[in-house]
């Protein structure tokens, strides 16, 4: 690069300093955040488990639901069960994929809920992973109100984080960070098997 570039590239930089600086000054709420993760591409749930392990790593007390059962035994319910700080909830009976009986799906769904809903009371409480959760309410399982009331109620420094496809609009205006991955391209649709370690 010539002078010239070198000089208008360090002058882009300094204007960019100058307004993340300026950027984190104005960010003085201390507050837990809602955060969404939706959208079709790979990369929801282990974006969540991501961030779980980052909480756990600093030694906080931690919770993960999962709403949907995989056919398989994923990695990482087997690797987070040797982890101290972390509670655990699996919709245990009912829905996967492949069952068809509404009643025994919302009963499990509902069930789970209560047994995960003392978590949103528990200052203790760091961060609560919902996983899959956004389908409970495109079948009606549960009631988006329950949710938005849970987290409009919950200690103030608790950490959300919601994953799932088709999040409600209501969700969506509550959260303070949505993301939404975008499928550009899945090795499954060129005909490449799921595999351990990468889909469980
Ligand atoms: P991951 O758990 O890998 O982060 P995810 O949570 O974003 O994935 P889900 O909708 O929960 O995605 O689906 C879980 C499974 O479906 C994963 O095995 C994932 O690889 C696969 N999957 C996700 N998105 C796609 C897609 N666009 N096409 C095909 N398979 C997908
Ligand atoms: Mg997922």
């Amino acid at each position: 690069m010539n002078n010239n570039k070198i000089q208008r590239h360090n002058e882009r930089m300094k204007r960019h300093k100058e307004i993340v600086d300026d950027k984190i000054a104005k960010a003085t709420i201390e507050q837990g955040v809602v955060i969404v993760i939706t959208g079709n591409g790979k990369g929801k749930t282990t974006s969540a488990l991501g961030t779980l392990l980052r909480s756990l790593g600093h030694g906080h007390h931690c919770a993960l639901v999962q709403f949907i059962k995989g056919q398989w035994a994923c990695g990482e319910t087997q690797f987070f069960a040797q982890t101290d700080n972390l509670k655990t909830f699996t919709m245990d009976t009912g829905f996967t994929w492949n069952t068809q009986d509404f009643a025994q799906d919302k009963l499990a769904a509902q069930t789970i809920w209560r047994e995960c809903l003392p978590l949103f009371s528990d200052p203790n409480c760091r961060l609560i992973v919902l996983d899959e959760i956004t389908y409970m309410f495109k079948y009606n399982y549960l009631a988006i109100n329950e949710l938005l009331s849970a987290l409009k109620n919950r200690p103030k420094q608790q950490n959300i984080i919601i994953t799932g496809r088709g999040a409600p609009k209501e969700l969506l205006e509550f959260a303070d960070t949505v993301s939404e991955i975008k499928p550009l391209k899945h090795a499954f649709n060129q005909g490449i098997k799921a595999q351990e370690g990468i889909e469980w």
